[in-house]
């Protein structure tokens, strides 16, 4: 079983893949293995974290619309507003597009001192006939990235995820084996385990069209002006950045200003995640921001020696970022909920400093070194959004952590790639300190700034 790209990387909605993505993919795999005819009452019940920032992170119109049969990777924004609207209105729910059912807010139940024993995101679903009989019920679990297990079944995978590879790793010293084996760099490895899934001009084609998908979040995002909903009033910066920057440097290419341009990119993607727009899950919904933007620097503002136009960089970027992904994913966590915010935007710094350190020529020990430093400096980032939004801190830090991890790759070039701390050893530390985090700071808005600042 090996993690690949498409698992790692995926199209979905704002803002949160554990918290919008996952529940709204769980209700919708509740409807699809029931009669929707049969079915007069639904009922919800949401635990820990999914209680505690369900408001804020989108989660109750998430399952409602999941209950409609609607997925995250195929509905388009315009679809969700809609739905959003009307069943804020009072509109009935369609349950899987087959029967009108009334819903009550009541129907929701959020139970945020009650944590399920497999993840602190979990939900239980029940279905009421029209003679008051149970039809179904189930408890799910959104274990982070868009992932979801059905209780009493296996993890969540997908065919990509089961399809016997020629590299299989779950560890950097496996991987960086492979390499040393093989006589290859982290993204032909990468690329040879796509390959035994699909062909490689599937493979091609469909990591451009998620780098097409980043670059249209960037488009819409700062042709938005105004203030981020919610009620916390955070006004969009992406615009005004960008009209300036743009005034400035034209052709985007000014050496002087690469980091704006890193800023604009992370800022414009978070707020437009943060609005419930389309994103790329890289590796998670609150810190999509990162990969885009240092792919941003690799192809406008590095010499990368990898990739002889923009699309080979953009591919061999994101093979690589994934490859270090597939690591975090098997022996740790992508889950804020589970090991805090270390484990969404540390994960995505470091997968963004290995797929720059990839194309701008560094070894695979160079590589691994790129993406242990990216991490090493994030471990015990706690989660703590305000108003349980993925607004603050979640915005700003995007941008801190994409040019942590331009850092991170140049630190890593200028070395030779021995180093003190290696990735498995700073993988398992930050797995052990999630474990040890209180709650308060696992995306529960119960500590941190979500306590010490002030709502207004
Ligand atoms: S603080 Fe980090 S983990 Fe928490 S919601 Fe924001 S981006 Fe996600």
């Amino acid at each position: 079983m090996s993690v690949g790209v498409f698992d790692l990387f995926t199209v979905g909605i704002g803002p949160s893949s554990s918290h919008t993505v996952g529940p709204m993919r769980a209700a919708a795999d509740f409807v699809s293995r029931i009669d929707p005819i049969a079915v007069a009452r639904i009922e919800v019940d949401l635990y820990g974290s999914l209680a505690a920032t369900g408001h804020g992170h989108g989660t109750l119109t998430a399952v409602l619309l999941g209950l409609e049969g609607l997925r995250p990777e195929t509905a388009l924004p315009e679809q969700v507003d809609h739905r959003r609207g009307a069943i804020a209105r009072g509109d009935a729910l369609s349950l899987g597009g087959a029967r009108r059912i009334a819903f009550a807010e009541s129907d929701i139940r959020l139970s945020p001192f009650t944590e399920l024993p497999r993840h602190s995101n979990g939900m239980r679903l029940k279905a009421w006939s029209d003679d008051g009989s149970l039809v179904d019920e189930a408890v799910y679990y959104s274990t982070g990235g868009g992932f979801i297990t059905r209780e009493g079944e296996a993890p969540e995978t997908t065919p990509d995820h089961e399809a016997a590879v020629p590299f299989p790793f779950e560890t950097a010293d496996e991987l960086l084996a492979h390499c040393e084996r093989a006589g290859v760099g982290i993204s032909e490895v990468m690329s040879r385990n796509e390959q035994a899934r699909r062909p490689w001009p599937d493979v091609r084609a469909a990591i451009l069209h998620l780098r097409d998908v980043m670059d249209a979040c960037v488009r819409t995002s700062i042709a938005r002006e105004g203030v981020l909903p919610g009620g916390l009033e955070v006004r969009r910066r992406a615009p005004a950045w960008h009209a300036r920057l743009v005034e400035q440097d034209p052709d985007g290419t000014d050496p002087g200003l690469w980091q704006e341009w890193v800023n604009l990119v992370a800022l414009a993607v978070n707020e437009e995640n943060a609005t419930g727009g389309r994103v790329v899950t890289a590796p998670t919904n609150g810190a999509a921001g990162i990969i885009p933007a240092v792919l941003h620097y690799a192809t406008h503002h590095a010499v990368p020696v990898i990739g002889a136009t923009r699309d080979d960089v953009t591919v061999r970027f994101l093979l690589t970022a994934a490859a270090v992904g597939a690591l975090f994913k098997a022996r740790a966590s992508i889950s804020g909920a589970e090991v805090g915010c270390q484990g969404e935007v540390g994960s995505a710094s470091s997968m963004a400093a290995a797929g720059l350190a990839e194309v701008l020529g560094g070894s695979p020990r160079q590589v691994e070194n790129a993406a242990e430093i990216a991490m090493e400096h994030n471990l015990g980032l706690t989660c703590d959004p305000i108003g349980g939004l993925v607004q603050i801190p979640c915005i700003e830090r995007n941008a801190l952590a994409a040019t942590q991890a331009v850092n991170a790759a140049r630190m890593a070039l200028w070395g030779d790639g021995s180093h003190h701390v290696s990735l498995d050893q700073v993988i398992a530390t930050m797995r052990e300190t999630g474990r040890d985090m209180s709650s308060k700071y696992k995306e529960t808005a119960l500590g941190g700034l979500a306590v010490n600042v002030v709502e207004c």
